[in-house]
């Protein structure tokens, strides 16, 4: 049976190992975390609205599941030419027939990064913006800044939308509190239109939104540095905050930015359509870790990660005879997907491809569906219920 090795187990890697095992291949996952994160669902912990513990499946579980061997370990680096993989503890893997590189990316972090929060870095750092706004509600008051910030290396790495998502659910549980008027909102960010890749209908009414709550918006000017007491843009304007959340871009990962792999300016791995990596036979490369090409408004999403993960299991598999058919491609299926959630005034369900940008408004529904979507994710990663058509898991 061929050794299929898979690194990272986030939503690209367990899907990968998932459906590779389906097809008949010996599958191991090493990931430095023994838990799967939902990072879409995120957005709700320091608000209070879902426990960390929702959002976290144990990885041992989901092996034993999908039949897959987990490692728990750290990748520190990829000799592909050697054909080799270094971990932290158990040392140099070189038994597997094939490579599938899954482990997201780093962050481009603005200098004084230890005074901001971020909810899409180590998982646990969403508890503790949670416990930072908690003290300013228990105070009764204060100034909160949320802001994403640019990879001008790579802008498929720009992650505006769970900006938008955390700044409008603060806003919410803070008017539940009855707190609203005792805190300034700010919004921060470099780009001049800020978001306006979920095409123009969805910017403007993020930004139309964002000013009818009354949270300021401060866009335009690059983020010199974050303070104890602030953030520092570029011409030394200073935006007061007692708490700044801030969502960096992704970089590549420093372990594929030390590695022999091809990259691109960012150090995403370079692939080709059936998401194999170039000049490399043997390694695929998927989700947030692979240099994506398209259209000037791709994004590195969840729901991508997880279609690379099937046009990679498919071809792998095809290449093995395990599949009938031509070799697939990922670039099918780039689109922007997100059901923008406002906290309990609803949602606004943002899709964009190469024929059209839509923005639909779904007042206090949305929100319930992207609660519905939650449960329903995890319950098909359990195999407790079946995927659905047309729906990424
Ligand atoms: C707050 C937030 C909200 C989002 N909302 C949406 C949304 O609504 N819709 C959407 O489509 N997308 C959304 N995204 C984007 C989506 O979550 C990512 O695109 C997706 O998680 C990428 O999956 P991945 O498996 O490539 O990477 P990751 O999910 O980052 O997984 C990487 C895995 O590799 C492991 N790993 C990392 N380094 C190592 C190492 N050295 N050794 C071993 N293992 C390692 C990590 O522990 C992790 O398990 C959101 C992201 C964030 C942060």
């Amino acid at each position: 049976m061929k050794k299929v090795l898979v690194l990272g187990g986030g939503i690209a890697g367990v899907e990968a190992a998932s459906l590779l095992s389906e097809y008949g291949f010996d599958v191991t996952l090493v990931s430095n975390r023994d838990y799967y994160y939902i990072y879409p669902l995120a957005i709700w912990i320091p608000v209070e609205r879902i426990k960390f513990n929702d959002i976290k499946m144990n990885l041992n579980n989901l092996a034993l599941i999908h039949n897959f061997r987990f490692i728990k370990d750290e990748v520190l680096s990829i000799k592909a030419k050697e054909k080799e993989v270094l971990l932290k503890e158990s040392g140099s893997l070189k038994d597997f027939d094939y490579l599938v590189i899954a482990i997201g990316g780093s962050k481009v972090n603005p200098k004084g990064m230890e005074y901001a929060y971020s909810i899409c870095s180590e998982p646990t750092q969403a508890l503790e913006l949670r416990d930072a706004i908690q003290k300013l509600v228990l105070k009764g008051s204060g100034k909160i800044a949320i802001g994403f910030g640019g990879n001008p290396k790579d802008p498929s790495g720009v992650r505006g939308g769970p900006a938008f998502e955390l700044l409008l659910n603060l806003d919410d549980y803070l008017r539940k509190l009855n707190l609203r008027e005792n805190f300034e909102i700010t919004f921060f960010a470099p780009m001049d239109k800020p978001g306006i890749r979920l095409g123009e209908k969805a910017y403007n009414s993020a930004i139309d939104m964002l000013k009818k709550l009354n949270i300021k918006i401060k866009t335009g000017k690059k983020i010199k540095e974050f303070q104890k007491d602030g953030v520092v843009l570029e011409d030394g304007e200073k935006i007061e905050a007692d708490v700044i959340a801030f969502i960096p871009a992704t970089d590549g990962h420093k372990a594929i930015k030390e590695s022999d792999l091809p990259q691109n300016e960012a150090g995403f791995i370079k692939i080709d359509d059936t998401t194999k990596v170039i000049d490399f036979d043997y390694v695929y490369a998927i989700g947030d870790s692979a240099a994506l090409e398209g259209p000037d408004w791709k994004a590195k999403q969840g729901h991508l990660a997880e279609a690379m993960a099937r046009v990679c299991a498919f071809n792998i598999a095809l290449k093995e005879g395990k599949a009938k058919g031509a070799p697939k491609s990922y670039k099918e299926h780039m689109s922007i997907i997100c059901l923008m959630d406002m906290g309990t005034k609803g949602a606004g369900l943002v899709y964009r491809n190469d024929k059209k940008a839509i923005f639909l408004p779904m007042p206090i529904i949305g929100h319930y569906l992207k609660k519905l979507w939650g449960m329903h994710f995890k319950l098909v990663k359990m195999k407790k219920l079946p995927k659905l058509p047309y729906i990424n898991y």
